[in-house]
C-alpha cells in the first residue's frame, strides 16, 4: 500500500492519499523539549513536514505553546496511522482551548 503524503494550503493542511485530513490550529501534546511545560500543549499553524512510517503518519509543525506562549517547531509528533480502511486521526489532539468541564453529557434537567 502507498500513502501519499503531501502539504496544501501554504501548509495549513496534510493530504493523506488525496484528502485532507489533518488540518493546523489543532492542538497537540508535545511531550518534552518544546518549551519548559512538561506537556506542550502547542496550536499549530503551519506544518513543516510530514513522514509516514510505516502505517504512521507523523508531522511537524510551526505552532506556539498555549501554556506559556514559547513559539517554535514541534519534533515529529503522530497525527494519524493509515489502516486498510483509510486514514485513521490519532485521538487526543482536539483539546478545547477552553477549559470546559467535560462535555458529553446526555439528558439535560
Ligand atoms: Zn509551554
Amino acid at each position: 500500500m502507498v500513502t501519499r503524503l503531501r502539504l496544501l494550503d501554504d501548509a495549513a493542511w496534510v493530504s493523506v492519499n488525496d484528502r485532507r485530513e489533518v488540518g493546523a490550529s489543532e492542538v497537540w501534546p508535545v511531550a518534552g523539549g518544546f518549551c519548559s511545560c512538561a506537556v506542550a500543549w502547542v496550536v499549530a499553524e503551519a506544518f513543516v513536514d510530514v513522514g509516514v512510517d510505516g502505517r504512521r503518519v507523523e508531522a511537524r509543525a510551526r505552532g506556539h505553546c498555549v501554556e506559556c506562549g514559547a513559539a517554535g517547531t514541534t519534533p515529529w509528533v503522530a497525527v494519524g496511522r493509515v489502516t486498510d480502511a483509510g486514514f485513521e486521526p490519532t485521538t487526543g489532539l482536539r483539546r478545547s482551548r477552553q477549559r470546559s468541564p467535560v462535555s458529553g453529557r446526555r439528558g439535560d434537567s
